[in-house]
Formats: C-alpha cells, structure tokens, sequence
C-alpha cells in the first residue's frame, strides 16, 4: 500500500459561496475521490485549521506521497511543519504541488527561486498538452485535453530547470505555461500540476484523475536502501 496525504488548507470552500457550491466538502475530499480509484492507496487528509496534529510528524513520517493545494493561507503555515515536509521529501517522500500551491512555504524552499507567474482570472479555456509521451506520469493520457474554464498562469514561471517538462499548457491569450514539471531533490520526486482553480470543477474530471494517480505511483520512492551519511569506517 502507498500512504498518501492530502493537504488542502481549506479555506476558500468555506469563505466563499461559488467555491463552497463547486467542492462542499472541499478539494481534499474531491481529490481523495479521484485517487480513491487506485486501490493500492492508503488515503488520509489534512487542513490548515489542525495542521500540527493532521500533518504531525508521526502523519507526515508514515507518508509515502504528500499532495498539497494552499492558495490564501500559505503564510499560516507553521514553519516547523515546512521545514518537516521539505526534510521528508530529503529523505524519500514524494511530493505533488497543485495550482496555487507553486507559491506555497515548501515548494518555495525546495526550488529555492521565487517561483511566481503572471496571472489573469476570467475563466479561460486551457489546453494541456502531452510533451514527454513516455513519462509515467503520462501513461493513458491523451496528446492534449481542454479544461473549459480556468485560471489562466503565463511564463515565466520562475522555477529552476525541470528534470522533464511533462505538459505544456496554452490559452487564448497566447499565454504558454510549463503545467507538468518534474524534479528531484535528495532522495523525493516532486511533481509540480498547474490546473486546479477553486472556482472550477477540475478535480471532477477523469483526466485529471488518471494524471493525480499516475503521479502518485510514479513519485512513490519504494524500498530504496538509506544512505549513510558523515564520517565512515572502512569495511
Ligand atoms: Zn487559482
């Protein structure tokens, strides 16, 4: 079984109206539904609200794969609760960052760059294109699909250099954006999935599902053997 955490600060859904009639019982739980279809995970969840005990640090060790959705609440979160995601994914953890969840406390740290965009909010149409065919996380995915209504990002996405740019999105204003982005940092694969608004019913859709599961097998770090670290003895 893969142990998988879903973090979602939980906030929007229940401040805002249009957003609380899109996910009534928030993101975390449309997003548990979508990964509910893969029988081989353990699923918990965790908000803002409790975070020192939902993402403690007896939940975040027994975590195979982290997801994490944060947009108003970023700077809320505890600092020691980021520093034990960042030295989790160190140590092995897989991590999988969703739409606003680029400016979050951990994802900031682990790229160490700004990692802002530019951004307009008027419910365009994205198409999300396929462009490593071979990656896992691309397995049963088609060439590109559409999102009818989304929040529209635009490069520069100031990241540091993907290890594989696994989608590449685009929008009627020409905007182009890197949505699928790999990376590794110590022993933890990161995946970085652009789509993902609060206003819309992203995480409805089957493709999106199919890319959230692949995603989480593929950053699932499984028996790898711990290296020793500092001074040594010859043997
Ligand atoms: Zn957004």
């Amino acid at each position: 079984m893969i142990n998988v955490t879903i973090y979602n600060e939980f906030i929007h859904e229940r401040n805002d109206e249009a957003v609380k009639a899109v996910y009534p019982n928030g993101i975390h739980e449309a997003i548990k539904e979508l990964l509910s279809e893969d029988k081989n995970f353990n699923i918990r969840t965790a908000v803002l609200e409790d975070i020192n005990e939902s993402l403690s640090d007896e939940v975040l060790d027994s975590t195979d794969v982290l997801f994490w959705w944060g947009h108003l609440g970023h700077d809320k979160v505890p600092d020691d609760r980021v520093n034990k995601v960042c030295e989790r994914v160190l140590a092995g953890m897989g991590l999988i960052v969703l739409h606003s969840g680029h400016y979050s406390k951990p994802f900031r740290k682990l790229m160490a760059t700004c990692c802002r965009s530019k951004w307009r909010e008027d419910g365009d149409r994205e198409r999300v294109w396929l462009v490593e065919h071979y990656h896992p996380i691309a397995k049963g995915i088609p060439e590109f699909f559409d999102i009818p209504h989304e929040e529209t990002y635009g490069e520069r996405f100031d990241i540091p250099k993907p290890d594989d740019v696994v989608f590449i999105s685009n929008f009627s204003g020409g905007e182009v954006f890197r949505s699928g982005v790999t990376f590794t940092r110590g022993l933890g694969k990161i995946f970085y999935f652009r789509p993902g608004h609060e206003e819309y019913p992203i995480y409805y859709m089957e493709v999106v599902g199919k890319i959230l599961r692949n995603a989480a097998n593929w950053c699932y770090n499984e028996g790898f053997t711990a290296p020793t670290f500092g001074h040594y003895e010859k043997r």
